[in-house]
């Protein structure tokens, strides 16, 4: 059941630097750098961004003011804040904060879901039942969305079935999730694995199926987008400046670069409402912030194509 590409024409950008980015880094940025890099993110067209994650301090201290980035998320115009939650603790949390949806993460890999929550992906299904019956009772508006992680693939397990991806799906659905994506988190996947994944996983979620997100470990990460596109997909997480890891993935070098995303939808006439050059401009300033750190990506070495810029301007 995908989408016919042609039906649908835009594409919206989730920029997850600031929680995906930031949680591999050993430095912690000061909130001040995070609220300029949100106000310019903003300025950029962005209209969603994941901005923490409301974890204990000790495990993640480059995330533990999570609460205080959310604030200032909200008081931007149409911006949707999001922040990731592991467990109830940290929904309370979320809830506290007033952020507009809470990302929940699953890992499909039993493994790695040992390895990263320290549960069963079956456990962590009934925590999200939990979590919803919490929010529910608090009468919140925050959106319930899970990633289901190691969707493709694990570093510790390795082979991932799909059949079990997609039991998951249903099962996330039914504890009570409005949201589900998929998630190639050690940049394991292939284009041709990710549309047949998220055409089999359309067939059971429907538009609830609602996120593709691709790491670029070994390259492969545009190419995929780009393959979950065409299976439906109108939805992507990336990081400007590539940034980005997970401690499970050695060599991991980040998630698809939000510029890099944004140029290949530019360059097919899809439009996502970002800015290019406020994005190249705000990857500059966050090269100085992160100084030392590597940063990827490749269209802002070269810049546009004359062939993209509008006549006025080239
Ligand atoms: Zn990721």
């Amino acid at each position: 059941m995908a989408i016919n590409p042609t039906t649908c024409t835009s594409v919206s950008v989730r920029e997850v630097g600031l929680r995906d980015g930031l949680q591999s880094l050993a430095r912690t940025l000061p909130t001040a750098q995070k609220i300029e890099w949100l106000r310019a993110l903003h300025a950029a067209g962005v209209r969603e961004a994941e901005v923490g994650s409301f974890v204990p301090a000790r495990l993640l201290p480059q995330l533990a003011d999570t609460a205080e980035v959310v604030a200032f998320a909200r008081t931007l115009p149409g911006l949707v804040t999001s922040a990731l939650v592991p467990n109830l603790k940290g929904a309370r949390a979320a809830l506290d904060s007033g952020a507009d949806a809470m990302l929940l993460p699953l890992s499909a890999s039993h493994a790695h879901s040992l390895a990263n929550l320290r549960k069963t992906p079956d456990e962590v299904v009934a925590e999200i039942g939990r979590i919803r019956a919490l929010r529910d009772a608090a009468g919140a508006r925050c959106l319930l969305e899970v990633g289901i992680s190691t969707a493709f693939g694990c570093t510790i397990q390795g082979r991932v079935d799909e059949a079990e991806v997609l039991r998951l799906v249903q099962a996330v659905l039914d504890a009570g999730a409005e949201r589900v994506g998929l998630a190639d988190t050690v940049g394991y996947a292939d284009p041709l694995q990710v549309a047949r994944l998220f055409e089999k996983a359309f067939v059971v979620a429907g538009d609830r199926l609602a996120c593709g997100h691709f790491h670029d470990t070994r390259g492969l990460g545009l190419a995929n987008v780009y393959a979950a596109w065409q299976a439906g997909v109108r939805r992507f997480d990336a990081c400007l400046g590539g940034i980005g890891g997970c401690p499970h993935a050695p060599g991991a070098s980040g998630n698809v670069a939000t510029e890099d995303l944004a140029y290949l939808f530019a360059s097919m006439g899809v439009p996502t409402g970002l800015d290019f050059d406020a994005l190249i401009a705000l990857r500059a300033r966050l090269a100085g912030w992160l100084e030392g750190e590597p940063l990827h990506g490749h269209v802002w070495r070269a810049g546009l194509p004359k062939t993209l810029r509008p006549p006025a301007r080239a």
